[in-house]
């Protein structure tokens, strides 16, 4: 299902235009207007999703799947030296444009990109109670 007032809905479903490098009857790949490096892509749902939290799981499946290869297609033509997959769930996590979106973001030696975040430290007795109760939801 799409939603009429969802950008990402437009463009995965050919209404705005994009540079893509690879679509099929379930999503599209574009590549980022606001890059954060050149190569940077996203693969986008035809059907709106808001989050991870609303995907069917067997698009996601085939979404990551997809990523794999698509990864690869972006590292020999770019040269980049690594990559990160990134995919933001919520204001509070980033999420500018609240359709599931993943970003493949090809990463260059001495680059401008920061991805990183003081490391906590956990409280192991805490964290079995939380995987404990993890496990029950699951
Ligand atoms: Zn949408």
């Amino acid at each position: 299902m799409k939603k009429d007032d969802c950008i990402f809905c437009k463009i995965a479903n050919g209404e705005i235009p994009s540079a893509s490098p690879y679509e099929n009857e379930e999503f599209k790949v574009i590549l980022d207007v606001a890059p954060a490096n050149r190569g940077h892509a996203l693969i986008l749902p035809k059907e709106h999703f808001d989050n991870v939290f609303e995907i069917e799981p067997e698009t996601a499946g085939r979404i990551f799947a997809f990523a794999t290869k698509l990864a690869k297609a972006i590292k020999e033509e770019t040269g980049c030296d690594g990559m990160n997959l990134l995919q933001n769930n919520g204001e509070v996590a980033g999420q500018t444009v609240n359709h599931f979106h993943l970003h493949l973001v090809p990463r260059f030696k001495g680059d401008a990109v920061t991805m990183t975040w003081k490391q906590g430290e956990a409280d192991a007795e805490d964290n079995v109670k939380l995987a404990e109760n993890i496990a029950k939801r699951l």
